[in-house]
């Protein structure tokens, strides 16, 4: 059987289920979002969904100033519960990185961000538990804070349906369809969905189901392990969240008493399906971070690890656009481990994209994939020193 829709999105991730939204609020009458498993079974349901907006380039900070307001204020914008927690946020880093990080803060005060840098010791008086000894600077956003993703994945899945569009669980998508260079629509295990549209919102599967239809991306899926401690007595109060430049890391409270540490892991050409198998050693690797950072958290216990995968453009940024030479297919993918806190502008600018032909809440242009041809990169002019776990290997 063969069904008609204007628009198919593959992939029920944050991003898919925005841009789902989107397109209805747009009114496109006929939207259907293919998902392979369940909603949010991808890097959104394992995300640590960090809501701030210190970059170092200012196209996503504009993605994630754009999508702020609608987390802060989820209730009144998309209806049922908050998802999101305030706790403040702090980007720290080395002192030969502190004049960048002014630099930095001055380009996101511009975008009209709320930040601040502050000294060492001016972090001290906000956090006087944190060892600040090794830092030269902090970015300091006081509104900033963390989501619940599987809710808010849920929030946009029920305001996508309540407009009109068709969000179908357990329909894997086989196969796009091109014909030369127009797609046709999808294949998927219950059928053929004719369609103008395709937006491959697929994660870490997406690079696979290009390459089927020939379609190189220049993106590889990553491994990033997480582990969870519960707070020792001493610290039982939520800290702040701390992107940990020195550390190459970064925490975050989680649920009132625990912690949730971002382990480096530099496990690369992983199969998204395979066995999610947390790196050994990465529980004493997460509490060496902790505790460096605040020692009071040496009384910490290990609750829980986990590992998730999440696909790794070659630049780490976001492939976002149409792809030239197959009229009507649109990538919203490779979001390389932060493209949480940005999916609602990125829902609302690739439907713009789809329909005005231009995204202007945002210009993505800067992540469009043809960026890779002409050696462009969204990157600013004052970045920090490489994670180590983003070093992509050859
Ligand atoms: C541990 C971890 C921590 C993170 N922390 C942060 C953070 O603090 N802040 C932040 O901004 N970002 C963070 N990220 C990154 C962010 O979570 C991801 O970039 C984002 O969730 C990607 O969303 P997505 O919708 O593009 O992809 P996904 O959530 O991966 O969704 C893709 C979906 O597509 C489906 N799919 C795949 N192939 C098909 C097919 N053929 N047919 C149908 N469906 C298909 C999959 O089943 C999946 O559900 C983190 C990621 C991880 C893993």
């Amino acid at each position: 059987m063969t069904e008609t829709a204007d628009a198919v999105v593959v992939g029920g991730g944050v991003n898919g289920v925005s841009i789902a939204y989107a397109l209805a609020a747009r009114g496109v009458r006929r939207v259907v979002l293919c998902e392979k498993a369940a909603l949010a079974s991808g890097a959104s349901g394992y995300s640590s969904a960090l809501v701030r907006m210190h970059y170092t380039n200012e196209w996503d900070a504009r993605l994630a100033f754009a999508s702020f307001p609608v987390f802060r204020s989820w209730t009144e914008i998309m209806g049922g519960p908050s998802v999101f927690t305030h706790t403040g946020f702090v980007n720290v880093v080395a002192p030969p990185y502190a004049e960048a990080l002014r630099r930095n803060v001055e380009m996101l005060r511009a975008i009209g961000i709320d930040t601040v840098a502050l000294s060492p010791a001016d972090l001290h008086d906000l956090q006087p538990f944190a060892n600040v000894e090794d830092l030269g600077a902090a970015a300091w956003e006081p509104a900033s804070g963390y989501a619940d993703p599987a809710a808010t994945v849920e929030g946009f899945r029920r305001r996508a349906q309540d407009l009109g569009a068709e969000v179908r669980q357990w329909t894997g998508v086989t196969r796009i369809l091109r014909r030369e260079s127009r797609v046709l629509g999808v294949e998927t295990v219950a059928g053929r969905i004719d369609a103008g549209a395709v937006v491959v919102a697929a994660g870490a599967w997406a690079p696979r189901l290009c390459r089927e239809i020939g379609l190189d991306i220049p993106a590889r899926v990553k491994g990033l392990d997480t582990v969870q401690v519960t707070r020792p007595a001493a610290l039982t109060d939520p800290h702040m969240i701390f992107i940990d430049n020195v550390q190459g890391s970064y925490f975050r409270p989680e649920s009132g008493i625990r912690t949730i540490v971002g382990v480096p892991c530099q496990e690369w050409d992983l199969d998204p399906d395979g066995p999610a198998v947390l790196a050994p050693g990465a529980a004493a690797v997460g509490a060496q971070i902790l505790t460096h950072r605040i020692p009071a958290l040496e009384g910490a216990t290990l609750a829980r690890g986990y590992r998730a995968f999440d696909c790794y453009s070659r630049d780490r940024h976001a492939i976002l656009g149409r792809v030239d030479g197959i009229d009507g297919l649109y990538l919203a993918t490779a979001f390389s481990g932060s493209g949480f806190k940005i999916a609602p502008a990125v829902g609302v600018c690739m439907a713009e994209l789809i329909l005005d032909g231009r995204a202007k809440t945002v210009d993505i242009e800067p992540f469009s994939l043809r960026r890779f041809a002409e050696g462009r990169s969204p990157e600013g002019p004052y970045p920090y020193a490489q994670r180590r776990d983003h070093a992509v290997p050859d």
